[in-house]
Protein backbone atom coordinates (compact mmCIF):
# COMPACT_ATOMS: atom_id res chain seq x y z
CA UNK A 1 0.00 0.00 0.00
CA UNK A 2 0.71 3.57 -0.57
CA UNK A 3 2.36 4.68 3.05
CA UNK A 4 2.82 7.68 4.61
CA UNK A 5 5.96 8.32 6.57
CA UNK A 6 4.53 11.69 8.38
CA UNK A 7 0.63 12.26 8.82
CA UNK A 8 -0.03 15.18 10.67
CA UNK A 9 -3.42 16.05 12.22
CA UNK A 10 -4.94 19.00 13.20
CA UNK A 11 -6.31 22.18 12.42
CA UNK A 12 -5.46 24.26 8.65
CA UNK A 13 -7.19 28.15 8.16
CA UNK A 14 -6.33 31.23 6.53
CA UNK A 15 -4.50 34.05 8.88
CA UNK A 16 -5.78 37.48 7.21
CA UNK A 17 -3.35 39.57 8.00
CA UNK A 18 -2.96 43.85 7.16
CA UNK A 19 -1.77 45.08 3.93
CA UNK A 20 0.58 47.31 6.60
CA UNK A 21 2.45 46.57 9.88
CA UNK A 22 2.06 47.60 13.32
CA UNK A 23 -1.64 48.59 13.11
CA UNK A 24 -4.72 47.46 15.22
CA UNK A 25 -7.25 45.12 13.04
CA UNK A 26 -9.97 47.94 13.11
CA UNK A 27 -7.38 50.47 11.34
CA UNK A 28 -5.86 47.75 8.62
CA UNK A 29 -6.27 49.33 5.24
CA UNK A 30 -6.52 45.92 4.02
CA UNK A 31 -6.04 41.82 4.29
CA UNK A 32 -3.33 39.68 2.64
CA UNK A 33 -4.70 36.05 3.09
CA UNK A 34 -2.04 33.48 4.41
CA UNK A 35 -2.83 29.84 4.51
CA UNK A 36 -1.60 28.48 7.56
CA UNK A 37 -2.12 25.93 10.67
CA UNK A 38 0.37 24.49 12.23
CA UNK A 39 -0.32 21.17 11.79
CA UNK A 40 -0.72 21.90 7.95
CA UNK A 41 2.49 23.61 7.52
CA UNK A 42 4.33 20.59 9.10
CA UNK A 43 2.78 18.51 6.30
CA UNK A 44 4.28 21.03 3.59
CA UNK A 45 7.53 21.52 5.63
CA UNK A 46 8.18 17.76 5.34
CA UNK A 47 6.59 17.98 1.44
CA UNK A 48 9.06 20.22 0.58
CA UNK A 49 12.18 18.49 2.08
CA UNK A 50 11.36 15.50 0.05
CA UNK A 51 9.77 13.06 2.39
CA UNK A 52 6.06 11.81 2.41
CA UNK A 53 3.44 13.81 4.27
CA UNK A 54 -0.47 13.84 4.70
CA UNK A 55 -2.71 16.17 6.45
CA UNK A 56 -5.65 14.56 8.53
CA UNK A 57 -8.36 17.40 9.20
CA UNK A 58 -11.49 19.24 8.56
CA UNK A 59 -12.26 22.28 6.01
CA UNK A 60 -15.47 23.70 4.97
CA UNK A 61 -16.84 22.89 1.45
CA UNK A 62 -16.28 26.74 0.79
CA UNK A 63 -14.25 28.89 -1.28
CA UNK A 64 -11.33 28.48 1.23
CA UNK A 65 -11.86 25.41 1.95
CA UNK A 66 -11.20 24.14 -1.10
CA UNK A 67 -8.47 26.77 -1.72
CA UNK A 68 -6.74 25.22 1.44
CA UNK A 69 -6.96 21.73 0.04
CA UNK A 70 -5.47 22.77 -3.31
CA UNK A 71 -2.35 24.23 -1.37
CA UNK A 72 -1.85 21.35 0.24
CA UNK A 73 -2.01 19.10 -3.09
CA UNK A 74 0.01 21.87 -5.27
CA UNK A 75 2.45 20.69 -2.16
CA UNK A 76 2.59 17.28 -2.66
CA UNK A 77 0.78 16.58 0.64
CA UNK A 78 -1.63 13.56 0.59
CA UNK A 79 -5.15 14.73 0.53
CA UNK A 80 -6.55 11.33 1.50
CA UNK A 81 -7.16 12.55 5.43
CA UNK A 82 -9.20 16.02 4.08
CA UNK A 83 -12.60 15.96 4.77
CA UNK A 84 -15.43 18.75 3.95
CA UNK A 85 -17.93 19.72 6.15
CA UNK A 86 -21.06 20.09 4.69
CA UNK A 87 -22.66 22.86 7.24
CA UNK A 88 -19.99 24.86 9.16
CA UNK A 89 -17.26 26.95 7.48
CA UNK A 90 -13.28 26.98 6.95
CA UNK A 91 -11.56 28.37 9.62
CA UNK A 92 -10.24 31.82 9.73
CA UNK A 93 -8.55 33.99 11.80
CA UNK A 94 -7.55 37.93 11.48
CA UNK A 95 -4.46 38.52 13.34
CA UNK A 96 -1.88 41.67 13.61
CA UNK A 97 1.11 42.90 15.35
CA UNK A 98 0.02 46.23 16.62
CA UNK A 99 2.24 49.23 17.22
CA UNK A 100 2.58 48.89 20.94
CA UNK A 101 4.09 45.28 20.04
CA UNK A 102 0.85 43.17 20.76
CA UNK A 103 -0.53 40.58 18.78
CA UNK A 104 -4.26 41.07 18.31
CA UNK A 105 -6.65 38.02 17.11
CA UNK A 106 -10.24 37.44 15.74
CA UNK A 107 -11.40 34.25 15.14
CA UNK A 108 -13.99 32.13 12.90
CA UNK A 109 -14.85 30.11 14.77
CA UNK A 110 -18.24 29.18 15.88
CA UNK A 111 -17.50 26.44 15.45
CA UNK A 112 -15.55 25.84 12.09
CA UNK A 113 -15.61 22.99 10.27
CA UNK A 114 -12.15 21.97 11.93
CA UNK A 115 -13.76 21.52 15.38
CA UNK A 116 -16.41 19.48 13.82
CA UNK A 117 -13.82 16.24 13.12
CA UNK A 118 -15.62 13.57 14.69
CA UNK A 119 -13.45 10.03 15.87
CA UNK A 120 -16.21 8.10 13.32
CA UNK A 121 -14.73 10.25 10.39
CA UNK A 122 -11.06 9.47 10.75
CA UNK A 123 -8.97 7.74 7.84
CA UNK A 124 -8.02 4.97 10.07
CA UNK A 125 -6.12 2.97 7.55
CA UNK A 126 -3.87 6.49 7.08
CA UNK A 127 -3.04 7.19 10.57
CA UNK A 128 -1.99 2.60 11.03
CA UNK A 129 0.35 3.46 7.69
CA UNK A 130 2.51 6.76 9.94
CA UNK A 131 5.81 6.33 11.01
CA UNK A 132 5.24 9.25 12.43
CA UNK A 133 2.24 10.98 13.42
CA UNK A 134 2.26 14.47 14.48
CA UNK A 135 -0.40 16.59 16.41
CA UNK A 136 -0.68 19.72 18.21
CA UNK A 137 -2.96 22.68 17.91
CA UNK A 138 -6.17 23.42 19.63
CA UNK A 139 -8.30 20.66 18.48
CA UNK A 140 -7.99 19.74 22.44
CA UNK A 141 -10.12 22.64 22.60
CA UNK A 142 -13.37 21.37 22.21
CA UNK A 143 -15.61 18.15 21.39
CA UNK A 144 -16.05 16.45 18.50
CA UNK A 145 -12.36 16.94 17.45
CA UNK A 146 -10.90 16.60 20.58
CA UNK A 147 -12.23 13.30 20.78
CA UNK A 148 -11.04 12.69 17.08
CA UNK A 149 -7.51 13.97 18.33
CA UNK A 150 -7.67 11.48 21.27
CA UNK A 151 -8.40 8.88 19.47
CA UNK A 152 -6.22 9.41 16.34
CA UNK A 153 -3.28 9.44 18.77
CA UNK A 154 -4.25 5.90 20.21
CA UNK A 155 -4.58 4.56 17.12
CA UNK A 156 -1.09 5.56 15.78
CA UNK A 157 -0.04 4.59 18.98
CA UNK A 158 -0.49 0.73 18.85
CA UNK A 159 0.24 0.59 15.29
CA UNK A 160 4.06 1.63 16.10
CA UNK A 161 4.20 4.97 15.21
CA UNK A 162 6.18 7.74 17.39
CA UNK A 163 4.06 10.53 19.13
CA UNK A 164 5.53 13.98 17.45
CA UNK A 165 3.58 16.77 20.07
CA UNK A 166 3.91 20.32 19.21
CA UNK A 167 1.37 22.59 22.07
CA UNK A 168 1.04 25.54 19.63
CA UNK A 169 -0.27 27.26 22.32
CA UNK A 170 -2.67 30.11 21.20
CA UNK A 171 -4.18 31.13 24.14
CA UNK A 172 -6.85 33.78 23.13
CA UNK A 173 -8.70 30.89 21.63
CA UNK A 174 -9.02 28.72 25.21
CA UNK A 175 -11.76 29.20 28.01
CA UNK A 176 -8.47 29.96 30.28
CA UNK A 177 -4.64 29.86 30.86
CA UNK A 178 -5.41 27.16 33.37
CA UNK A 179 -7.63 25.32 31.50
CA UNK A 180 -5.06 25.25 28.69
CA UNK A 181 -2.23 24.49 31.00
CA UNK A 182 -4.43 21.44 32.33
CA UNK A 183 -5.04 20.46 28.67
CA UNK A 184 -1.99 20.29 27.32
CA UNK A 185 -0.22 18.55 30.00
CA UNK A 186 -2.90 15.97 30.39
CA UNK A 187 -1.65 14.15 27.07
CA UNK A 188 1.77 14.97 27.72
CA UNK A 189 3.18 11.59 28.85
CA UNK A 190 1.58 10.11 25.72
CA UNK A 191 4.34 11.67 23.41
CA UNK A 192 7.90 10.41 22.16
CA UNK A 193 8.59 13.52 21.18
CA UNK A 194 7.61 17.18 22.59
CA UNK A 195 8.42 20.64 20.75
CA UNK A 196 7.79 23.48 22.91
CA UNK A 197 9.48 27.26 22.10
CA UNK A 198 11.04 29.13 25.09
CA UNK A 199 7.29 30.85 25.53
CA UNK A 200 5.52 27.82 26.00
CA UNK A 201 8.20 26.22 28.72
CA UNK A 202 7.72 29.53 30.46
CA UNK A 203 4.04 28.99 30.59
CA UNK A 204 3.85 25.65 31.20
CA UNK A 205 6.27 25.38 33.77
CA UNK A 206 5.91 29.04 35.88
CA UNK A 207 9.55 29.72 35.64
CA UNK A 208 10.73 32.58 33.59
CA UNK A 209 14.70 31.02 33.65
CA UNK A 210 15.50 28.87 30.68
CA UNK A 211 17.56 26.37 32.18
CA UNK A 212 18.08 22.65 32.15
CA UNK A 213 16.56 22.73 36.06
CA UNK A 214 12.90 24.37 34.01
CA UNK A 215 13.49 22.26 31.23
CA UNK A 216 13.69 18.85 33.39
CA UNK A 217 9.78 20.03 34.85
CA UNK A 218 8.48 18.74 31.48
CA UNK A 219 10.57 15.81 31.44
CA UNK A 220 8.67 12.36 31.59
CA UNK A 221 10.61 8.64 31.68
CA UNK A 222 8.46 7.83 28.63
CA UNK A 223 9.90 10.59 26.24
CA UNK A 224 12.12 9.66 24.23
CA UNK A 225 13.16 13.80 23.03
CA UNK A 226 12.10 16.76 24.51
CA UNK A 227 13.06 19.95 21.99
CA UNK A 228 12.85 23.84 23.46
CA UNK A 229 13.37 26.21 20.53
CA UNK A 230 14.84 29.47 21.32
CA UNK A 231 14.74 31.69 18.12
CA UNK A 232 17.31 32.92 17.26
CA UNK A 233 19.17 31.64 20.27
CA UNK A 234 18.70 28.03 18.88
CA UNK A 235 17.21 24.80 20.46
CA UNK A 236 17.83 22.80 23.29
CA UNK A 237 17.61 18.63 23.37
CA UNK A 238 17.12 16.72 26.52
CA UNK A 239 16.93 12.73 25.85
CA UNK A 240 17.57 9.76 28.89
CA UNK A 241 20.80 9.86 27.46
CA UNK A 242 22.12 13.36 26.88
CA UNK A 243 21.10 17.08 26.99
CA UNK A 244 22.39 20.37 25.52
CA UNK A 245 21.82 22.94 22.72
CA UNK A 246 23.04 23.75 19.01
CA UNK A 247 23.11 27.23 17.74
CA UNK A 248 21.05 29.37 15.67
CA UNK A 249 21.94 30.46 12.23
CA UNK A 250 22.04 34.23 11.14
CA UNK A 251 19.97 35.23 8.53
CA UNK A 252 18.41 38.13 7.41
CA UNK A 253 14.79 37.68 9.33
CA UNK A 254 11.51 39.08 7.92
CA UNK A 255 8.73 37.49 9.51
CA UNK A 256 9.08 34.25 12.22
CA UNK A 257 5.75 32.77 11.35
CA UNK A 258 6.35 28.86 10.89
CA UNK A 259 9.64 28.46 12.10
CA UNK A 260 8.83 26.45 14.93
CA UNK A 261 6.87 24.01 11.87
CA UNK A 262 9.72 23.93 9.72
CA UNK A 263 12.07 23.26 11.95
CA UNK A 264 9.67 20.30 13.17
CA UNK A 265 8.83 19.33 10.07
CA UNK A 266 12.94 18.81 9.32
CA UNK A 267 13.20 16.67 12.67
CA UNK A 268 10.82 14.62 11.66
CA UNK A 269 12.04 14.23 7.94
CA UNK A 270 15.45 13.32 9.68
CA UNK A 271 13.88 10.93 12.53
CA UNK A 272 12.31 8.63 9.36
CA UNK A 273 15.20 8.61 7.27
CA UNK A 274 17.39 7.35 10.57
CA UNK A 275 15.69 6.35 13.91
CA UNK A 276 18.80 6.32 15.48
CA UNK A 277 19.69 9.48 15.75
CA UNK A 278 17.50 9.68 18.91
CA UNK A 279 20.38 7.78 20.61
CA UNK A 280 23.14 8.85 18.78
CA UNK A 281 24.06 12.76 20.37
CA UNK A 282 26.47 13.55 17.30
CA UNK A 283 23.70 12.60 14.58
CA UNK A 284 21.04 14.17 16.70
CA UNK A 285 23.58 17.39 16.34
CA UNK A 286 23.63 17.06 13.25
CA UNK A 287 20.25 16.72 12.33
CA UNK A 288 19.21 19.79 14.83
CA UNK A 289 22.23 21.81 12.86
CA UNK A 290 19.77 20.67 9.84
CA UNK A 291 16.74 21.76 11.94
CA UNK A 292 17.91 25.35 12.81
CA UNK A 293 18.72 25.64 9.22
CA UNK A 294 15.41 24.74 7.88
CA UNK A 295 13.64 27.61 11.24
CA UNK A 296 16.31 30.68 10.01
CA UNK A 297 15.07 30.05 6.29
CA UNK A 298 11.40 30.19 7.25
CA UNK A 299 12.05 33.62 9.02
CA UNK A 300 13.54 35.33 5.70
CA UNK A 301 10.21 35.39 3.97
CA UNK A 302 7.10 36.47 4.72
CA UNK A 303 4.34 34.15 5.08
CA UNK A 304 4.53 30.04 6.80
CA UNK A 305 4.22 28.33 3.71
CA UNK A 306 6.09 29.76 1.05
CA UNK A 307 8.97 30.60 3.68
CA UNK A 308 9.64 26.86 3.84
CA UNK A 309 13.13 25.87 2.62
CA UNK A 310 13.94 22.97 -0.22
CA UNK A 311 16.55 20.40 0.79
CA UNK A 312 18.91 22.26 -1.23
CA UNK A 313 18.24 25.68 0.23
CA UNK A 314 18.99 24.12 3.37
CA UNK A 315 21.91 22.51 2.51
CA UNK A 316 23.61 26.44 0.99
CA UNK A 317 22.91 27.71 3.86
CA UNK A 318 24.77 25.11 6.33
CA UNK A 319 27.46 24.69 4.01
CA UNK A 320 27.45 28.95 3.55
P1 LIG B 1 8.32 28.89 17.30
O1 LIG B 1 7.91 29.34 15.91
O2 LIG B 1 7.71 27.58 17.69
O3 LIG B 1 8.21 29.95 18.35
P2 LIG B 1 11.11 29.51 17.09
O4 LIG B 1 10.71 30.89 16.75
O5 LIG B 1 11.95 29.33 18.29
O6 LIG B 1 9.87 28.53 17.19
O7 LIG B 1 11.87 28.94 15.81
C1 LIG B 1 12.24 27.61 15.62
C2 LIG B 1 13.68 27.54 15.20
O8 LIG B 1 13.88 28.34 14.03
C3 LIG B 1 14.64 28.08 16.24
O9 LIG B 1 15.04 27.05 17.12
C4 LIG B 1 15.79 28.59 15.37
O10 LIG B 1 16.70 27.56 15.07
C5 LIG B 1 15.10 29.06 14.10
N1 LIG B 1 14.83 30.50 14.19
C6 LIG B 1 13.70 31.11 14.62
N2 LIG B 1 13.83 32.46 14.61
C7 LIG B 1 15.08 32.71 14.14
C8 LIG B 1 15.84 33.91 13.90
N3 LIG B 1 15.32 35.11 14.11
N4 LIG B 1 17.10 33.76 13.42
C9 LIG B 1 17.64 32.55 13.18
N5 LIG B 1 16.98 31.40 13.41
C10 LIG B 1 15.73 31.46 13.88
Amino acid sequence: SDKSSIVSFGEMLIDFVPTVSGVSLAEAPGFLKAPGGAPANVAIAVSRLGSKASFIGKLGDDEFGHMLADILKQNGVSGDGILFDQGARTALAFVTLRADGEREFMFYRNPSADMLLTPEELNLDLIRSAKVFHYGSISLIVEPCRSAHLKAMEVAKESGALLSYDPNLRLPLWPSADEARKQILSIWDKADIIKVSDVELEFLTGSNKIDDETAMKLWRPNLTLLLITLGEKGSMYYTKYFHGSVDAFHVNTVDTTGAGDSFVGALLCKIVEDPTILENESKLREVLKFANACGAITTTKKGAIPALPTEAEVLALING
